[in-house]
């Protein structure tokens, strides 16, 4: 039996931990994490951990940013707080949206400010749930998501996400969420099917769906450029074109959900950019502070903003808003993110360190517990199997993936478990080459204690 200290009791009895085995956390307690330095994270005892997670894919420039903690800190000293209500504003609030409207690939109208990419993306079925009753088309409110996305937690972005653990006894999905399928070549192309057969049959059923269902039905299409959660999914290279062909016929909104690959993780400032499409809307999130401070955004197209004048004449105020959209302190350290990523030249950075990182990946393709890996920038993936030659995974009970991240825990570096026994790598984006290869050797003497 173990035995816990003082921290790890009060933990148990008072914590309710967000995804997390509620019944094995009583058994296991928690890493009781202390202090952290650029890439590296302390426990309680002094053990560093490399933060091969950047957190949750979020902490892009590492922890101790002395300048971050200073725009929080002056910001909180000069206006601790504002919110954007009744046409109030704030100076951080109108940089931050002009800033963020110049980094965008695509036209933007206007940036609604939210907290998490969870309510990012529940903002983006609201307006497009609005922005067709404006238009008068209230028929028009599907939105197809793919199987396997993330896009929250929240009812709307639950919905969207395309998760079994986030559904099952939530009684998720709310209806209008259609399914399509995930761009996983490795899992889901057919005996023979080479990676632009796999792209084109994928567009094809997206296309059937549509028929289907009724193309005045549908209204929008939603999907991350490299799927995360989902098992670090990076679809071939003609997928996003062949989808980006049926949503323009049918003129779907389609909204690109950069959460985690938004700011240079993918070796372009946006994920879109890399995978080859073009949104009408882009939600961001974490790297977009660094993960310092709470914040996201969804960007408006001109279209939308008209549509939404429109109903604003008829029907008076917007009714959408969160007390902490465009929270001063929290526009405040995006500002300043923005500000090093274009100083440090953040996305040349990762797309230099790229090579280095993804060959690391390539050299793991050949471990014996290795099926497949994957991988783009600085974020990667690495599936487990049970059968190298027929691709048999492992039976969920047999916990290999968990096994794997705890081993790594014990050689001081911080992964994750996913999708399909998905091993994430998604470290920080300064991270030196050094560093990247320490990474690696710890996650090598993970894996080689992992059967
Ligand atoms: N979208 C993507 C692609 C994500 O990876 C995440 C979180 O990991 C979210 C949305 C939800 O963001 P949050 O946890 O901030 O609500």
């Amino acid at each position: 039996m173990t035995v816990f200290g003082n921290q790890a009791v009060r933990d148990i009895e008072t914590v309710l931990h967000p995804y997390t085995n509620l019944a094995a956390h009583r058994d296991t307690g928690p890493l009781m994490l202390e202090r952290g330095q650029g890439v590296f994270v302390y426990d309680t005892s002094g053990k560093d951990y490399i933060e091969g997670m950047a957190g949750l894919w979020c902490l892009s420039l590492g922890h101790g940013n002395e300048e971050l903690i200073e725009a929080a800190a002056s910001q909180m000293r000069k206006l601790s707080f504002a919110h954007l209500f009744n046409g109030k504003s704030h100076d951080p609030a109108i940089e931050l949206a002009e800033t963020l409207k110049g980094l965008m690939p695509v036209p933007t109208s206007k940036v609604f400010f939210c907290n998490s990419g969870s309510e990012a993306n529940d903002t983006q079925v609201k307006l497009v749930r609005y922005m067709n009753n404006a238009l008068g088309r209230p028929e028009r409110k599907k939105i197809i998501a793919r199987d396997k996305a993330y896009h929250g937690v929240t009812v709307a972005s639950a919905s969207l996400t395309g998760l079994a653990a986030n559904h099952a006894d939530f009684d998720l999905p709310i209806p209008g969420i259609l399914r399509t399928a995930c761009p996983h070549y490795y899992r889901g192309a057919q005996p023979g099917e080479s990676e632009d057969d796999f792209a084109t049959r994928l567009a094809a059923e997206l296309e059937a769906l549509i028929e289907a269902e009724g193309p005045e039905t549908v209204a929008a299409f939603i999907a991350e450029p490299v799927m995360g959660a989902g098992g670090v999914v990076v679809p071939p290279a003609s997928y996003f074109p062949k989808i980006q062909a049926v949503c323009d016929k049918y003129e779907l909104y389609v909204i690109s959900d950069e959460v985690i690959c938004g700011f240079g993780r993918t070796g372009k400032m946006f994920g879109c950019e890399t995978l080859g499409f073009r949104p009408d809307s882009i939600s961001v999130a974490k790297a977009l502070s660094s993960a310092y401070v709470p914040i996201a955004a969804v960007t408006i197209p001109e279209a939308m903003y008209e549509a939404m004048l429109i109903e604003s004449r008829k029907i008076g105020t917007f009714g959408h808003g969160l007390t902490y959209s465009g929270h001063p302190v929290a526009a405040a350290v995006a500002l300043k993110t923005l500000e090093i990523y274009a100083r440090e030249k953040i996305v040349a950075k990762v797309a230099a360190r790229a090579p280095q990182f993804l060959g690391h990946l390539k050299r793991l393709a050949e471990h014996p517990l290795v099926g497949d890996t994957r991988g783009v920038g600085l974020v990667g993936g690495i599936e487990l199997v049970a059968d190298k030659a027929t691709k048999q995974g492992f039976e969920p009970k047999q916990g290999v993936a968990a096994a794997c991240v705890r081993f790594a825990e014990e050689e001081g570096l911080i992964v994750r478990a996913l999708a399909n026994d998905t091993i994430s790598v998604c470290p920080p984006m300064i991270i030196t080459a050094d560093e990247i290869d320490e990474l690696f050797r710890r996650l090598d003497r993970a894996l080689a204690r992992t059967q």
